[in-house]
């Protein structure tokens, strides 16, 4: 089967019971069991598992072309989960461009476990190479970054990571499986916020890793996730698998139209720079080009006359809407330095841009205006 028709039909067989097209919602906690414990059909306990989150989980590996996934109750769960389950004393390579919460979880979480991890430019793989330690166990990719768009050569990460015996994981929210799949490339793992493009519509919040083997350390974490409960919400699976569906048409979509948003970008007189993969200038293109098949629904520009100008423009914006997240039907604007919390370290003339389903001319109408 082809990309588009696994993701409309992985994990979505007609309900066995009733024929139902959409599968039913097990809201159960619990499953009656045998005296002894036995299992009637795997069930016991919704913590460990349902068959609504089967479903889901069958659609994540499906489509990330993974011999395993794990749902989990949000992105942050999912990444932490990984992580945390590395031996105390490994070392970990996370991006200098990143998701704000795996730079705060690396600071204040990871150490109190004994793990410790060091930024470095993933867009040269010299620096990289040279950033690993003997105690280096994993290295972090988030390729497009957040929210510079920064572009990290996945094959060339497997590569320097496999030989040292260590695991690359990748951050793939942004791209989504429809753009990019790093299992391919030689990730070993995959994390997504599904709350984003999988979630598709701003109202569920989940995460989700697609692993290359059903292994120990996938062992490992799956247990982690069973004793330490964070574990996604029947109703959330439901809806996420739900947006599984449509996410090849939606990126489709998104794709042409952050692309316009670009191009229009890219000469006004108004802006420094705009970082988009697609975007033949961009220090990533030709990499994205390879390892993607479109450039993503994401992108961000900087405004000439720094902080107070790109506020400005944000706050001028009628139809797109300040606020953050990514993913949805609307298209969302953020001035990522102002919610970053205390330590900022995005360009304060950056604005992130989620391009939503709109339809673009009057997306480019509200950019025009905005920007005067
Ligand atoms: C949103 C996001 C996360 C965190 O996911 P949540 O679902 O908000 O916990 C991680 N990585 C990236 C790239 C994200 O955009």
């Amino acid at each position: 089967m082809r990309f588009e028709t696994l993701a409309v039909h992985a994990g979505g067989e007609p309900d066995r019971e009733t024929g139902a097209v959409s599968p039913p919602i097990h809201l159960a906690t619990t499953f009656q069991h045998g005296p002894a414990g036995e299992r009637r059909a795997g069930y016991e306990y919704l913590r460990e598992g349902n068959p609504t989150q089967d479903r889901l989980e069958t659609m994540l590996a499906a489509l990330e072309y993974g011999q395993a996934a794990l749902a989990f109750a949000s992105g942050m769960a999912a990444m932490a989960a990984p992580l945390e389950s590395l031996p105390r004393g490994a070392h970990v390579l996370i991006p200098d461009d990143c998701y704000t919460g795996l730079r705060v979880l690396c600071a204040e979480f990871l150490p109190e476990k004994g793990v410790t991890a060091t930024s470095v430019d993933m867009t040269d793989l010299a620096a990289v190479r040279a950033a690993i330690t003997p105690a280096t166990a994993m290295i972090w990719a988030e390729t497009p970054s957040n929210p510079q768009l920064k572009i990290a050569d996945i094959a060339g990460l497997a590569d320097i990571a496999h030989a040292h015996g260590a695991l690359l994981a990748c951050d793939n929210t942004f791209a989504t499986p429809v753009l990019q799949q790093p299992l391919r490339l030689g990730a070993d793992i995959v994390m997504h916020s599904t709350t984003k493009y999988f979630g598709g519509h701003s109202d569920v919040l989940g995460g989700a890793l697609a692993f290359a083997r059903r292994d120990d350390f996938f062992e490992r974490v799956a247990h982690r996730r069973h004793v330490t409960g964070a574990i996604i919400s029947p109703f959330n699976a439901w809806l996420i698998l739900r947006g599984a569906r449509s996410l090849p048409a939606r990126m489709a979509w998104h794709c042409r139209s952050a692309r316009a948003l670009a191009d229009f970008l890219a000469v006004h007189p108004a802006v420094e720079v705009v970082h988009y993969p697609g975007l033949a200038s961009h220090a990533g293109h030709a990499i994205a080009a390879r390892q993607m098949s479109d450039f993503g629904g994401m992108l961000s520009f900087r405004v000439r006359g720094g902080r107070e100008a790109a506020l400005r423009v944000a706050g001028k914006l009628q139809l797109i809407l300040n606020a953050t997240s990514l993913g949805g039907c609307e298209s969302l604007i953020e001035h990522r330095a102002s919610v970053e919390g205390k330590n900022p370290v995005s360009p304060e003339n950056l604005l992130r841009f989620s391009v939503g389903l709109e339809n673009v001319e009057d997306l480019i109408a509200d950019l025009a205006q905005a920007l005067g």
